[in-house]
């Protein structure tokens, strides 16, 4: 389980998270939507432990911020980070010597194939296109098999046939126990994906969903998600 309890996070005077709770259960998927400026960058980056914030983050129980819960978490950022001067493969290679990867290659290279990015193993991080790059951002992160893996807007940028590869590499991992948090504006590419539902807005989380619920309750999503965006926007 990962929790977040009482997470706040400022900048001067912009409240970028103001006191959320959540839980993430494992074995799930949770989606965070919200508008633009809604805090969930903020929200991945606190969990990530790149932050100062006030509130308590917690992986399985252990501090986010210690070595223990760093080896269980993975992220893909909104910008991929890659190293110009390694090439794709050497960047996989990075990642499988920093959490001392033993017989990585055979993972490493399905991931690869996947992304379809096979035939561009010796090109440098400069020399891919910026699909290519978020492509391989998602191999990086993916390699060390973390237990709960963050994901920002993963799908911008990408082609259809990446798009339709992540979106079955989400219910695999899910499958295979994984817990993953998505941040997204598509709303439509995480439709029959997610278990629980974070809906953010200027700092503070609106409503957590489970999909049952909300289908039992005869709304899509999307119209929850206008429900409460344009709702609580009218009444500031
Ligand atoms: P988007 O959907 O546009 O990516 P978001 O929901 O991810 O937005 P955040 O990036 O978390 O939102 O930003 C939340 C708030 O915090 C915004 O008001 C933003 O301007 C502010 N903010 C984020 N990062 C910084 C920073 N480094 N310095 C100052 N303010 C920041």
């Amino acid at each position: 389980m990962l929790e977040v309890s009482h997470l706040t996070k400022r900048y001067g005077k912009v409240f970028a998270n103001q006191n959320i709770s959540f839980a993430l259960p494992e074995g799930s998927i949770t989606v965070l939507l919200g508008p633009n400026g809604a805090g969930k960058s903020t929200t991945l980056k606190a969990i990530m432990g790149f932050l100062r914030y006030e509130g308590n983050i917690t992986v399985d129980g252990l501090p986010n911020k210690g070595v223990a819960a760093k080896r269980l978490l993975g992220y893909v950022p909104e910008m991929p980070a890659l190293y110009p001067n390694l090439t794709v493969a050497e960047h996989l290679e990075f990642v499988a010597r920093a959490y001392r990867l033993k017989d990585y290659k055979a993972y490493a290279d399905e991931l690869l194939d996947r992304m379809e990015l096979t035939d561009k193993k010796k090109k440098f991080g400069d020399e891919l296109s910026k699909g290519m790059q978020q492509k391989l951002s998602i191999c990086c992160a993916l390699l060390p098999r973390p237990k709960y893996v963050l994901f920002d807007e993963p799908m911008i940028g990408l082609d259809p046939h990446a798009i339709k590869e992540l979106k079955a590499m989400f219910t695999e991992m899910r499958a295979a126990g994984c817990t993953l948090l998505i941040s997204t504006h598509i709303i439509d590419s995480v439709d029959a994906l997610w278990d629980q539902a974070l809906i953010m807005q200027a700092g503070q989380v609106l409503a957590a969903v489970d999909a049952h619920w909300l289908e039992q309750a005869g709304e899509t999503l999307e119209q929850l998600f206008f429900r409460l965006t344009e709702q609580s926007a009218e009444g500031v």
